[in-house]
């Protein structure tokens, strides 16, 4: 009897701690539609609980709100349009965030480990006097969250004791939420002390290209020093048409001027977790693997048998890749 009515007390009281918290994502979008990190965060939100609310803030951001609203398990969206959120600087967006908060008493404020992400939330978190927790990459309970270090070399678990948890999470850790089977109810928030002339937002510019985006294409086919020369990255480029893949490089690759450093893959160039990862001519230094060693599937292509790349490679080519890429291509219909 006793244990019954500790049982149903137990679950009556989680219950009431799921009403209490709230999570408010930060959505990335560029109005006219969602950077796909926003779904990755979504995902991230559920497995938090409680109550989820977007905050989409913009020039004209009505595409990006109506997005989101598809998704299930959304109590709001929060729009937010004003001029001065344009270009989404962190000096604009941290008094709207703040003044939300007051509004609302999030629990939880999510963004993705994005670059906007990773500009925004550290202002945040100071205006809040919170510690952000970043890049995460596994939620185990409201408050304890998972996230790697040392350049992907530890995992650590850590508890938040902040009453509000400031979090950003690695997009490639949570599947993207397939933004279905919802219809939430929008609100507008207002946008009052957002303009600063702290920052002014003067132009960007962004490179294009006809090729999936590096961090979300399903394969990428990366090179590095291995290639000797800009020149030489054609045999990748080849390969990645008839694979339909992203290009990535090693650091090396990029320092050397081969190719342009957004295509850089590792701890301080971009993470990705495609499912199938092609390293060629790329030694394996542990800041490489840490940008890349979450994909599903590795190949790696090299002329040293005791490159460390092998050691993560689920298939490895011990060949000289001038031999070996071209004859790859060409096999490939
Ligand atoms: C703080 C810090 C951050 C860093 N961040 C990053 C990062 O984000 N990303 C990153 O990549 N690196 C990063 N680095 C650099 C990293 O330590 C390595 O120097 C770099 O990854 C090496 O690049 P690589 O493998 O292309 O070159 P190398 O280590 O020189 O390897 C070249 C490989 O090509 C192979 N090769 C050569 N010729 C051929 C051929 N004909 N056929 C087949 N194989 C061939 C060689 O056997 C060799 O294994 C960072 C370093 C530091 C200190």
């Amino acid at each position: 009897m006793f244990s019954n009515c500790s049982r149903q007390l137990t679950s009556q009281f989680s219950n009431h701690l799921k009403r209490l918290q709230s999570t408010l994502i930060i959505a990335e979008h560029d109005n006219k539609g969602l950077n796909p990190i926003t779904q990755n965060a979504l995902t991230a939100a559920k497995k938090i609980g409680g109550e989820i609310s977007v905050l989409v803030a913009g020039t004209k951001c009505g595409p990006a709100a109506e997005a989101l609203a598809k998704a299930n398990g959304l109590s709001k969206i929060l729009i937010a349009e004003s001029d001065a959120f344009n270009g989404f600087t962190a000096e604009s967006l941290t008094p709207l965030i703040i003044s939300t908060q007051k509004q609302f008493n999030y629990t939880h404020i999510i963004a993705g480990a994005s670059a906007f992400g990773k500009a925004l939330l550290p202002r945040v978190a100071a205006k809040l006097d919170v510690s952000p927790v970043s890049d995460v990459i596994g939620i185990k309970s409201p408050d304890t969250f998972v996230r790697s270090i040392y350049a992907g070399n530890a995992i650590q678990t850590m508890k938040a004791n902040d009453p509000i948890k400031i979090i950003s999470v690695r997009g490639t850790s949570f599947e993207a939420d397939k933004l279905e089977g919802g219809s939430a109810k929008t609100e507008t928030v207002p946008t009052d002390g957002c303009a600063t002339d702290m920052t002014v937002f003067v132009g960007q510019q962004l490179s294009k290209s006809d090729r999936p985006e590096l961090t979300s294409a399903k394969v990428v086919v990366s090179g590095g020093r291995g290639l000797k020369s800009g020149d030489n990255f054609k045999l990748l480029y080849d390969l990645a048409d008839k694979l339909n893949a992203a290009v990535g490089a090693s650091r090396a690759a990029v320092d050397a001027g081969f190719v342009p450093n957004d295509l850089q893959v590792g701890q301080t160039g971009k993470i990705v977790a495609p499912d199938l990862y092609i390293a060629v001519g790329i030694s394996g230094a542990i800041q490489h693997l840490a940008g890349m060693k979450d994909s599903k599937t590795i190949v790696a292509i090299n002329k040293d048998p005791e490159a460390p790349i092998f050691q993560v490679a689920d298939y490895g080519l011990v060949a000289d890749l001038f031999k070996a890429v071209p004859e790859l291509t060409s096999k490939l219909s």
